[in-house]
């Protein structure tokens, strides 16, 4: 009978041959693939579906052992197929000269975006029982239309606020030795492009969230006007960073 192991890599390998996925569609999207439009051109997507099939309902303690027993065959497979590919390639992986990686200093810009993501979350976290209250009187006048707006705002509100932080960490890896590398072969330097860009897609999606509130909810006008300022000045300076942006065509999702 196929491993789990066994099962994972000819999955992947199988769905791999799947003419009609976009390749690196996964890279530069927001990772929310429950409202993802483009699901069935994933890999991604498709392969973590096609391990969760047969799994039948779990309780969350063995949905949780699940979980970390899928981290732990897609390393293993990942790095059994590094060690082919290195065979294939006639390289000595454990003869690789050591690489001086150079060190990360965190721009004022990448702080600004995790500082955002703390806040963010201590306030939701200390507004619990006003958004409670808030919903609890739609739930008494039957305001179903306000409800699932309100909810779809908050969902958008807390998705977003690490994953900014997230990826504009990621547009600032090396990005002054990618920029201005005349020899850029690779275009290692369209992965800090594709990571600005949706860092500045999940603020625009944010800052419609949090607008929502603002307007309805007079009592929190100016919390919620200091997160807009804060985003908006965060799109700002990576629109000055990263300029030409908005051009960079994000596979599947900007074709
Ligand atoms: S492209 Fe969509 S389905 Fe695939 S990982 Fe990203 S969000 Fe999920």
């Amino acid at each position: 009978m196929e491993s789990k192991k066994e099962h994972f890599k000819r999955t992947l390998l199988d769905l791999a041959n799947n003419e009609n996925l976009v390749p690196g569609i996964y890279n530069y999207c927001d990772r929310w693939c429950e409202r993802c439009t483009m699901t069935k051109k994933c890999l991604t997507y498709l392969h973590e579906q096609e391990m969760k099939e047969g799994t039948g309902h779990k309780s969350p303690d063995e949905e949780n052992k699940n979980f970390w027993e899928q981290i732990r065959v897609a390393w293993e497979v990942t790095m059994e197929m590094i060690e082919e590919d290195a065979e294939r390639l006639n390289i000595d992986l454990d003869d690789v000269e050591d690489m001086e990686l150079p060190e990360h200093i965190e721009t004022p810009l990448e702080a600004k975006a995790k500082e955002y993501g703390t806040k963010m979350y201590n306030w939701l976290d200390e507004n619990q029982p006003f958004i409670k209250e808030q919903a609890e009187k739609l739930v008494m006048i039957n305001d179903e239309a306000s409800m699932i707006k309100y909810k779809d705002a908050m969902e958008v509100i807390q998705w977003y606020s690490s994953f900014i932080g997230a990826k504009v960490h990621r547009a600032h890896l090396d990005l002054e030795e990618r920029k201005n590398d005349p020899n850029d072969e690779f275009n290692i330097y369209s992965d800090n492009l594709g990571s600005a860009k949706i860092a500045i897609i999940a603020i625009e999606r944010s800052m419609d969230a949090l607008s929502v509130f603002y307007n309805d909810f007079k009592e929190k006008e100016d919390d919620i006007l200091k997160f807009l300022v804060e985003l908006s000045t965060i799109k700002k300076q990576l629109l000055q960073t990263f300029p030409g942006v908005m051009e960079f065509k994000r596979p599947g999702f900007d074709d």
